[in-house]
């Protein structure tokens, strides 16, 4: 970015139409970037194809049109990065960062101790590839110093990665890039300052920072938005109806999204998306912004 100028981004991944939950995410890294004149990129990440609906990413672009969510330049899409990632892994190769494993996810899921997602790889071919083993994925090596930072929202966090998630995967076995390595070359490769994302992924920013520095690329800020649950405390689910995010009639949910956020609601009921913007974007406050996750209409969960 410009010197000065921040530059945030929204970056989806096509797996069906934009919902309530990516709305408020979107609302947010906007909101955040533009009111202070900054610059706001879409990416999409569709690195993970046998996972992306048809039609998905067209259908996520005109729904941020019709929410007045205008972004900058044009958009990207992983999918046509794939050589910048593999330059990525050919670094961490050269540093000796990273290394073949040929374990299968099930022995990890025997093997490994439970982590903050799954298990904890236990390092079983941490020093060369077993007899016999063929080459499936490959990890980097995870140990190092703890990795600090400070949320915006969320304040100072702090994770051993070694310990939270162990080594972890940079290429999967299907040879797809993983998304904590895509990220971190994107965001970089794209000149984003200000990573303004859903809190499901603050656990993911430990190891966003470790590739970060392994790689030598600057560090920018973070600021993770509370998640819309479900009363069952879900993640509310892109087949939900009864929370339409729909480009006919964007004001109700820009209205609630903004609500999600801890934003005051403007003084009277705007009369289109325009001038909802032209009043939201001189009044968006990051420090209103809840850390806990909430509801569909914005009550806080219990626990
Ligand atoms: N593509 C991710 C998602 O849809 C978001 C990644 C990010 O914002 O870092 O959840």
């Amino acid at each position: 970015a410009p010197a000065g100028r921040r530059r945030g981004r929204f970056a989806p991944s096509p797996t069906g139409p934009l919902h309530f939950g990516s709305l408020v995410a979107a609302l947010g890294s906007f909101a955040d970037a533009r009111a202070t004149g900054g610059e706001w990129l879409v990416r999409m990440e569709d690195l993970d194809r046998p996972r992306e609906v048809p039609g998905a990413a067209d259908d996520i672009l005109r729904t941020l049109e019709a929410f007045g969510l205008y972004w900058d330049g044009t958009v990207a899409y992983q999918s046509r990065r794939t050589a910048l990632y593999a330059g990525a892994i050919k670094q961490l190769e050269a540093l000796k960062l990273v290394y073949p494993c040929g374990c299968t996810r099930r022995e990890i899921g025997l093997g490994g101790l439970p982590g903050a997602e799954g298990p904890i790889y236990p390092g079983t071919c941490r020093q060369g590839l077993a007899p016999g083993r063929e080459p499936r994925s490959l990890r980097l090596r995870a140990d190092g110093p703890e990795v600090g930072f400070s949320d915006r929202v969320h304040g100072p966090q702090c994770q051993d990665v070694a310990r939270a998630v162990g080594d972890f995967v940079l290429r999967r076995a299907d040879g797809l890039h993983a998304y904590q390595l895509a990220v971190v070359v994107d965001d970089a490769a794209q000149g984003i300052t200000d990573i303004v994302r859903g809190a499901d992924l603050l656990l993911s920013t430990p190891r966003q920072l470790r590739l970060q520095a392994c790689l030598g690329l600057p560090q920018p800020t973070y600021a993770h938005l509370p998640l819309v649950l479900d009363r069952s405390g879900r993640k509310l689910s892109k087949s939900r109806t009864d929370l339409p995010v729909t480009a006919a009639d964007p004001l109700p949910a820009l209205l609630r999204a903004w609500a999600v956020l801890g934003q005051a609601p403007p003084p009277a009921a705007p009369e289109d998306v325009p001038a909802f913007w032209d009043w939201a974007l001189t009044h968006w406050d990051l420090s209103r912004v809840p850390a806990r996750n909430c509801l569909p209409g914005g009550e806080p969960t219990n626990g």
